[in-house]
């Protein structure tokens, strides 16, 4: 694993340092650092553990059909954690072959 400190490629300018970052409460990853922008850049291999991660996470859930629309039931813990509420607004949006639901920012 490459522990070496490069330059940040979002900025440019800063310089990556190697720290510690929580992907959820108790879930450390390594993750570099930069000293300019902040952003975060990780190991080929942290990466792949991430993805693994959020795909060990995600819950598989059936459509329902309404008249002319389908519906997706959002599961109780991430219903509280983000604190949904019924006839609330969400975005849906495509992300490539994605589809994110996101509350709608105040
Ligand atoms: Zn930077």
């Amino acid at each position: 694993m490459k522990k070496t400190m490069g330059l940040c490629s979002v900025c440019e300018r800063g310089r990556l340092a190697l720290g510690t970052g929580e992907l959820e409460k108790g879930v450390f990853v390594e993750v570099f650092r930069c000293s300019e922008c902040g952003a975060k850049e990780y190991d080929l291999e942290v990466a792949k553990k991430i993805e693994a991660f959020y795909q060990a996470r995600a819950r598989k859930r059936s459509l329902i059909k309404l008249v002319r629309v389908l519906a997706v039931t959002i599961p109780a813990d991430i219903v509280s954690r983000h604190k949904f509420r019924p006839g609330e607004k969400i975005l849906v949006e495509e992300k490539n072959e994605e589809v994110v639901l996101k509350p709608v920012p105040a």
